[in-house]
């Protein structure tokens, strides 16, 4: 038996700002943060478990105090019964009463039990030795239900679904994961496309994307409507007819603005329309699919909960679904996610880049193959090349294509060096 003696917490800001990496049309100038957590226990094996929430800046050290506020939940706490029931764990967080008057189910008290969410299953994933997507992907379906909670949900999926979803991927799962150790997942990048880029600099790194064997390119879009009538003709001559180009407002519109403005890109063929307006817009969203069809709606990487997912399925408000490691309630909401886009028949794309999410987020999407959707036609992982040397075991990168990660644990962990040089306050 091993007991949990702290969990120290860390303030990380990375200066991204002033290269005007990640700028975008509501963000000019973020600094890629993460508020970070890291869980130690008394065990003789010395692991952690580590995890983070992906932040752009100010209020990082607002999200540092939620998740620190959640230590006296945790320290003395014996371990494995914590790690073998990671459902009633999870509940546990987000069932609590008056944590739950915070949200419910929404905003930095549950993005903070995200951060620990994962920061445990980081930890369960290093003590069975096991990268996170083999460690979920081996497990039985009746035990993967059981992570899930169903409350508000049942109209959608019910635990008969989830059962159903995931005892059909069980046949192939073994090759499935010899597929991914041989040839990884597939990944479009978005690193060309940030807004504060010049238009020489687009063009260079578009003609780079393609040489590096991505199938897609992300443009951020919703600043001027010239510049990116402009900026698309340039990226689609840079990447010729058979790359796809998404674009991506990062909920810069209004309904009929957003509808008008899609109007003027649609000649360039674009592979799918990224958040265009409010987050919690769900029958904004579903009016914007009809009136810009057959351009498809991506989003969910600000989405709050499982529920919001629910219902922008429900409604036919996105044919692209993007989880974020970070967003939501951690791994177990994920998986929810991830089952009712598959009880739905909509592909995922999850979202990725900041400060450790594309290290965080293939896991899930390689989970998924393995044991949810056993399939990745159209479905692609976001990447962008940003901060990666700060992390233990950074992703890799091949044609265009996540390789398998085969160190264990959830990919969350940043060097030590990393967090002290770039901690604004230390908190530990
Ligand atoms: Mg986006």
């Amino acid at each position: 038996m091993s007991t949990v003696l702290a969990l120290h917490t860390s303030d990380v800001r990375f200066p991204t700002s002033t290269s005007l990496d990640g700028s975008d049309a509501m963000n000019p100038d973020p600094d890629y943060s993460a508020a970070y957590v890291r869980i130690v226990t008394d065990a003789d094996d010395g692991l952690e478990g580590h995890g983070f929430v992906f932040t752009i800046g100010r209020g990082n050290d607002v999200q540092v105090a939620a998740i620190t506020a959640l230590s006296a939940y945790l320290v003395g706490r014996n371990a494995e019964d914590l790690l073998e029931h990671m459902g009633a764990t999870w509940r546990e967080f987000v069932w609590d009463s008056q944590l739950r008057w915070l949200g419910p189910e929404k905003g930095v008290m549950h993005m903070a039990i995200g951060a620990v969410v994962n920061a445990l299953w980081d930890l369960k994933a290093k003590r069975a030795g096991l990268p996170l997507w083999q460690l979920l992907g081996r497990m039985a379906p009746e035990q993967l239900v059981e992570l899930v909670d169903f409350r508000y949900l049942t109209d959608a999926l019910t635990p008969g679904d989830a059962l159903r979803i995931l005892r059909a991927a069980v046949p192939g799962r073994a090759e499935r994961e010899a597929e991914l150790l041989a040839t990884g997942y597939p990944a479009y990048t978005t690193t060309p496309g940030w807004l504060g880029y010049s238009d020489a600099k687009l063009v260079r790194l578009a003609a780079e994307a393609v040489d590096e064997g991505f199938g897609m390119i992300k443009l951020k879009v919703g600043g001027n409507i010239d510049d990116d009538i402009r900026r698309m003709r340039l990226a689609r001559a840079a990447v010729g007819p058979d790359v796809l180009i998404g674009v991506d407002a990062n909920q810069r519109w209004g309904v009929a603005e957003a509808i008008e403005w899609m109007s003027h890109l649609a000649e360039f063929d674009v592979a799918w329309l990224e958040e265009p307006t409010s987050p919690d817009d769900i029958l904004g969203h579903a009016a914007i699919a009809r009136g810009v069809a057959p351009i498809p709606i991506a989003t969910g990487e600000h989405m709050a909960n499982r529920i919001m997912f629910k219902q922008f399925l429900q409604a036919d408000a996105l044919q692209v679904l993007q989880i974020d490691a970070t967003r939501v309630g951690g791994v177990n909401e994920n998986i929810t996610i991830l089952l009712l886009a598959a009880q739905f028949g909509v592909r995922v794309c999850p979202h990725a880049g900041g400060v450790g999410l594309c290290e965080a987020v293939q896991h899930l999407a390689m989970f998924d193959f393995v044991a949810v959707s056993a399939t990745t036609e159209g479905r692609m992982i976001e990447f962008v090349d940003h901060l990666h040397e700060h992390f233990l075991t950074p992703v890799v990168l091949d044609h265009g294509a996540y390789l398998a990660p085969l160190a264990p644990g959830a990919g969350t962990e940043m060097l030590a060096a990393s967090r002290d040089e770039y901690s604004v306050t230390a908190h530990d």
